[in-house]
């Protein structure tokens, strides 16, 4: 029973009955749960599902980059300045 705490308004999938907190994640579990049964504009709206999420995880990626690189530079920084 995972559906015992989604509100009843949550976008449910229409093979499953598995509720979903938002449209995208509901048309990413369509895509790969239900892919060969999907029609036309449910496949376009995982494909469209599917390209925001990698533009996403993109820039996460990016951002991640960013904050590691902030973090490496900041300890050499420390380092120089303490061991000398
Ligand atoms: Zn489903």
């Amino acid at each position: 029973m995972t559906d015992t705490t989604a509100p009843d308004d949550a976008p449910r999938c229409s093979y499953c009955g598995e509720p979903f907190p938002t449209e995208r994640l509901r048309a990413l579990h369509r895509g790969l749960e239900h892919h060969e049964r999907l029609d036309d504009d449910e496949r376009e709206a995982f494909e469209d599902a599917y390209h925001d999420e990698s533009e996403d995880l993109r820039s996460f990626r990016l951002r991640a980059l960013a904050v590691l690189v902030a973090l490496y530079f900041g300890f050499l920084m420390t380092y120089a300045v303490v061991a000398v």
